[in-house]
């Protein structure tokens, strides 16, 4: 199969989830995650309607955003403080806001390019010590904190990245954790120019169907898009 059949695919069981679960279609997003892929995959994948894309690395996205077709640019992985620099301009949202030093070094970037940056806050549901993210029991402290602090930052919801599963049935009780969050903090009432959680951004190729079923409104889908990966 070829990027535009297998994304074909992924829609298709994409939307066959949102019926099964009694959701609009048009309410769950799929991120083609492109980490890996040149640019001329990443514009067939273009071609073939993909409207969103999720890079990893900053440096990956850099080289690659000249080449690549107009598209909406996520960033999905770990960032360091002094790359946000080189992606503030470039991408739509982060997704993976896990520090209140991070987020002041969002903030004070965009405001450096006078934009008002959209971010989620990844929560590390599982407690894995090597993995990002911040433990549920701390997510209203630092919503608060960049709520006060950072003009610049709109926190748009949560992104959830469960340990590596065998079983797509396997990660269902971190997206249901990270569900019951998101929608803890829609009753927090933070002004909404601050906080306004309309995007819970999980789900993967192996997990992505159970992932809308739990109520997920973005997967990040990359291997069963462009195929499997291979590391250089
Ligand atoms: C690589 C990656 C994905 C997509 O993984 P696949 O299994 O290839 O679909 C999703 N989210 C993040 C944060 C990733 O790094």
């Amino acid at each position: 199969m070829n990027i535009q059949e297998r994304y074909l695919d992924v829609l298709r069981l994409k939307d066959e989830a949102a019926v099964r679960s009694k959701r609009s279609k048009e309410d769950i997003a799929i991120l083609g995650v492109t980490k890996t892929r040149t640019a001329e995959e990443i514009n067939q994948a273009i071609d073939a309607g993909i409207t969103d894309i999720g890079e990893n690395k900053a440096q990956e996205l850099v080289e690659k955003y000249d080449n690549v077709k107009p598209v909406r640019w996520h960033f999905i992985g770990q960032l360091q403080t002094n790359k946000v620099k080189s992606i503030i301009d470039k991408v739509v949202m982060i997704h993976s806001v896990d520090s209140i030093k991070l987020a002041r070094e969002i903030d004070k970037r965009a405001r450096a390019v006078g934009k008002q940056m959209d971010v989620l806050i990844q929560i590390n549901s599982a407690m894995e010590d090597t993995k990002a993210g911040i433990p549920a029991g701390e997510l209203k402290n630092i919503v608060s904190e960049i709520a006060a602090e950072c003009d610049n930052i709109r926190i748009c919801g949560l992104m959830c990245l469960p340990p590596i599963a065998t079983e797509p049935e396997d990660s269902r009780p971190y997206f249901r954790e990270a569900r019951v969050l998101f929608e803890e903090m829609k009753t927090w009432g933070f002004p909404e120019n601050k906080v306004m959680p309309t995007e819970l951004s999980m789900g993967m190729s192996g997990d992505f169907q159970v992932a809308v079923e739990e109520g997920s409104t973005m997967v990040r889908v990359g291997s069963s898009i462009f195929g499997p990966r291979n590391y250089k």
